[in-house]
């Protein structure tokens, strides 16, 4: 299974930011929007970083609430993983656990063309158990 199928299925909406928000913007963005984590772009769409709600906790932790008006720039992850929609689910799962992260935007020829969370790929995961449990039980109750 690929990560286009999850995609094909959530849809490819990704709320974005820009470096020079603040963290308080963004921490409303999260709320809002009911999401863990914001994909940061450049002046052309170009993916330049990732701020989780664990970025916004430990700058908070860190430096008090005076840090939600630090720019996102400055607790963002520049270096960020990305996969692609031929990527298999296996191989992201495998990239989140490494990286000990829980969202991989999907970048095609170098367009954002959506993000996967922990939770889409538990939710396909899922679906997969499902239809080979239920594809098992049909088999047994026709032998
Ligand atoms: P998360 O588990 O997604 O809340 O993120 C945990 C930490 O990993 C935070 O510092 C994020 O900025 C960072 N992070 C999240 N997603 C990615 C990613 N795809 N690539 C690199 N770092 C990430």
């Amino acid at each position: 299974m690929t990560v286009a199928r999850i995609l094909a299925t959530k849809g490819r909406d990704v709320i974005t930011t820009q470096p020079h928000r603040t963290l308080h913007e963004v921490a409303k963005i999260l709320a809002e929007k009911h999401i863990g984590a914001i994909v940061v772009t450049g002046a052309d769409h170009d993916v330049v970083g990732i701020l989780s709600e664990r970025d916004i906790v430990k700058a908070v932790a860190k430096k008090g609430a005076s840090a939600l008006e630090d720019a996102v720039s400055r607790h963002m992850t520049a270096r960020v993983v990305t996969t692609t929609l031929s990527s298999t689910i296996n191989s992201l799962m495998e990239a989140m656990t490494g990286g000990r992260f829980r969202h991989v935007p999907v970048v095609q020829n170098g367009r954002l063309e959506g993000v996967v969370s922990i939770g889409d790929v538990v939710a396909h995961r899922l679906a997969d158990i499902e239809t080979e449990s239920q594809a098992l039980r049909e088999y047994i109750a026709s032998a």
